[in-house]
């Protein structure tokens, strides 16, 4: 049916390679194009391996927006899906723009300069999209991704009004490794040290990091891996949606922590191995961050020994017909059989999967519009159902348990 370009090689590319290879009949010809082709040669293997089909890689610097608009001629894709760092979404978005070609991400802008994360960069992009016919559809992974969807699915067929949404992230599995980031370690890092932002009657509230004493957590009974610690974070999803979802009085998310996994990046932190200035080395300017990175396991390989599972949803309370009530709506993904599939642990699985069903609405049509979307502004329910066919079916449940108020 159509083309498609995945840009970045990492254990979210590999995913996304792996599922759109597994469904000729809407990804009929994949290339995946990287900083460093050889980790797109060894997933090329892996697809011919499992599939029989050939995938075309190539090398590419996404920051360089003319390679990147060379690369993008030459294959013609229908649609670019960015799966490489947060550092390169606006480069892509412009490649996309100069080659006349629709884009979808998983990760909202960042600079490297400042850890800090919102739209506004992005959104900025609407006009240049709507005037070209173009789309460009952001955050389509898990969380951001299917946690902004679970809420459009819940307006549209189970509530009147929503107005609390609590999404709740947890790893209950383990790599076997003293400390490691279940994606890219720079950028995870800089996501869990920042200081907690959540909504309520539309203003932010902001609360200590997760590293301070003051940090706010409780104890959540998780269907099937049962109690977590879960911390309050901020998390990109909760400003896309405290715009988009009209009725909503709060919205909070909270991740699962370890108290190994808190007490190494709070050394971490007081040594100043997470900081993410420039500092000079012996005449070398080298930034702490990125250079903990080296040291720290590849995410893409932890799924060798990973076991145990993810739990990921969204509770959300509302009102049907005038009467208040809750659901939970979660999705349950097995670290090792996410790694039998596709060789990638369920961190990155759930991303990929996402990406590559988002990837499939445009190029079949069922998303198809010109501008730039989050997407909970797109209809979910081919969406939905194409989650529990492609490999991460989720449950509906009541929801009666509490809640920190
Ligand atoms: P990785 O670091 O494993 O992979 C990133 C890949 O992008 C690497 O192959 C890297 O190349 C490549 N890359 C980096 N810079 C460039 C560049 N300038 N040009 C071309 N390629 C480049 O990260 P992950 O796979 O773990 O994560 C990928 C994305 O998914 C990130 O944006 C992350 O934030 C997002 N994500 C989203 C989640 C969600 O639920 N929404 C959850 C988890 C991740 P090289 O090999 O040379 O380093």
């Amino acid at each position: 049916m159509g083309r498609v370009l995945i840009v970045g090689a990492g254990g979210v590319g590999r995913v996304v390679a792996h599922k759109c290879a597994q469904i000729p009949e809407v990804f009929a010809e994949i290339m995946l194009a990287s900083r460093n082709v050889s980790k797109c040669e060894e997933i090329k293997r892996e697809i011919k391996a499992k599939t029989g089909r050939e995938i075309k890689v190539a090398e590419v610097d996404a920051d360089a927006v003319p390679e990147l608009v060379a690369l993008i001629k030459k294959f013609n894709p229908e649609l670019v899906v960015n799966v490489a760092l947060p550092y390169q979404d606006l480069k892509i978005m412009d490649a996309c723009l100069e080659a006349g070609v629709n884009y979808l991400d998983t990760a909202n802008y960042e600079s490297p300069d400042v850890a800090h994360f919102e739209y506004s960069q992005q959104w900025a992009y609407r006009d240049k999209f709507r005037r070209n016919g173009l789309m460009a559809v952001l955050g389509c992974g898990f969380d951001p991704g299917v946690s902004n969807l679970f809420c459009s699915y819940a307006l549209k067929h189970l509530f009147d009004e929503i107005n609390y949404v609590d999404i709740l992230d947890c790893n209950a599995g383990s790599h076997g490794y003293p400390f490691a980031t279940n994606f890219n370690p720079e950028i995870n890092i800089r996501e869990v040290t920042q200081a907690v932002r959540y909504w309520v009657d539309g203003k932010v509230i902001e609360t200590p990091p997760i590293l301070d004493p003051k940090s706010i957590h409780f104890s959540f009974d998780y269907p099937v891996v049962g109690p977590m610690e879960s911390y309050l974070l901020y998390h990109e999803e909760l400003e896309s949606l405290a715009a988009n979802i009209k009725g909503l009085k709060r919205i909070r998310f909270w991740m699962t922590f370890s108290e190994s996994y808190l007490t190494h990046l709070r050394v971490l932190r007081n040594i100043g191995m997470t900081r993410i200035d420039g500092v000079d080395y012996e005449g070398k300017k080298v930034v702490p961050l990125k250079f903990l990175k080296l040291l720290l396991p590849d995410p893409a390989t932890l799924g060798t020994n990973y076991t145990g599972k993810t739990v990921i949803g969204d509770i959300i309370t509302g009102l049907k017909d005038g009467k208040r009530k809750s659901v939970y709506i979660y999705n349950i993904c097995d670290h090792a059989e996410s790694f039998r599939e596709v060789g990638a642990q369920a961190v990155s699985y759930t991303t990929g999967v996402p990406a590559m069903i988002g990837a499939m609405m445009m190029l079949k049509g069922i998303w198809k519009d010109a501008g730039v979307f989050n997407i909970e502004q797109l209809d979910p329910d081919a969406f939905m159902e194409a989650l529990n066919r492609y490999g991460l079916p989720w449950q509906q449940v009541e929801f009666t348990g509490k809640l920190p108020d």
